[in-house]
């Protein structure tokens, strides 16, 4: 197992390389050159996040690895190699742009490859084993450590291009969860870190929706969480493209806490005529409400859910009471 860990890495690190030299000097990859330049991802961010290109071919890969005295067999465990029913191998990442993926402390865990059009997959990564998770890692965080620590702040964003950007305008505590909600694990790795958390996720039904279900699990980790909302569709990347640095931090500094998002979905989601409808969005934000360490945060809460569902204050408190004994 810790041989066949070190393997893993050792092939990683030997791929990141000549995926990262392909990219800088190979003729092929100057379509990837001009995609970058076109993405505003300057040499220097190239480097920071040590970008790379795979070439369209089937083994230039396997072919390099097996120069460095690895064998097809290795290249498969290591994700970057996948064998057909024939038995015959083939480089996993062709014709796309490389993105690192790192552990906290740096190491190359794996691998994100964009197309450069707009075909499908957009993106492949390192498949799912015991060495590569997802669910285990945060996209930057190495490279965002620091910046963390001294904001008290992080923000979590959804994809690699949100992170290079967020960089490249001077956001240095941002991560990313790459796509996944984030899981248990992904919280507990932010907490070593700070638990004042922006969420950032895109601006569409999936980031909602990811965002939705991040919620919950920060909360019972003790996070206090805000939840950003970009205008009309946008991610962070296409958000920070268009407007300054001081729009993005107002937004910032206006995002939501946890319960008034929660009370502004759940409000939004139904048309509050009946005692029912408004009933029902209670249910749904007293949970959070329960939570609240302090209780004078308890009593902002209850006054903006009645505020919200244009109830007076006793009502709304009366049915907390109520429904906290019913519910134990
Ligand atoms: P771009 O700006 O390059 O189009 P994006 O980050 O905005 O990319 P999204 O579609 O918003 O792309 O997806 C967010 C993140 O989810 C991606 O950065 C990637 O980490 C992950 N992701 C998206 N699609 C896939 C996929 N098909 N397989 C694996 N991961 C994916
Ligand atoms: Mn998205
Ligand atoms: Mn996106
Ligand atoms: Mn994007």
């Amino acid at each position: 197992k810790e041989r066949r860990l070190s393997l893993f890495r050792e092939a990683n690190k030997l791929a990141r390389d000549y995926f990262r030299q392909t990219l800088k000097t190979h003729g092929a990859a100057a379509n990837a050159r001009k995609y970058l330049a076109r993405r505003e991802v300057t040499p220097e961010l190239q480097e920071e996040f040590q970008l790379g290109f795979a070439l369209s071919e089937w083994n230039s890969l396997l072919g390099f690895l097996e120069r460095k005295g690895l064998t097809p067999e290795q290249a498969v465990e290591a994700g970057l190699a996948v064998k057909n029913e024939a038995g015959r191998y083939y480089d996993r990442f062709r014709n796309r742009l490389i993105f690192p993926i790192w552990d906290a402390t740096g190491q190359v865990a794996g691998f994100g490859g964009r197309v450069l059009d707009d075909s499908l997959p957009k993106y492949l990564n390192t498949p799912e084993t015991l060495f590569f998770s997802k669910g285990r890692l945060l996209y930057g965080l190495h490279l965002a450590r620091t910046a963390i620590r001294e904001k008290g702040c992080v923000v979590v964003m959804e994809g690699y291009m949100d992170v290079v950007t967020a960089h490249q305008h001077g956001i240095k505590n941002a991560v990313a969860s790459l796509g996944t909600a984030l899981t248990h694990e992904h919280g507990r790795l932010l907490t070593h870190y700070s638990r004042d958390v922006v969420i950032a996720y895109d601006a569409d039904a999936a980031g909602e929706a990811a965002t939705a279900r991040s919620l919950d699990l920060l909360e019972e980790l003790g996070c206090q969480v805000r939840v950003l909302r970009l205008p009309d569709g946008k991610d962070p990347d296409e958000f920070l493209k268009k407007h300054s640095i001081q729009t993005w931090e107002t937004l910032v500094n206006g995002a939501p806490l946890l319960f008034q998002y929660k009370l502004e979905q759940a409000a939004g989601a139904r048309p509050l005529k009946t005692p029912a409808d408004k009933l029902e969005v209670l249910r749904q934000v007293f949970p959070s409400l329960a939570g609240f360490s302090s209780e004078i945060e308890r009593e902002e809460g209850l006054k903006q859910a009645a505020r919200t569902l244009n109830l007076s204050w006793e009502t709304v408190y009366g049915e907390f009471k109520r429904l906290k004994l019913i519910s134990g």
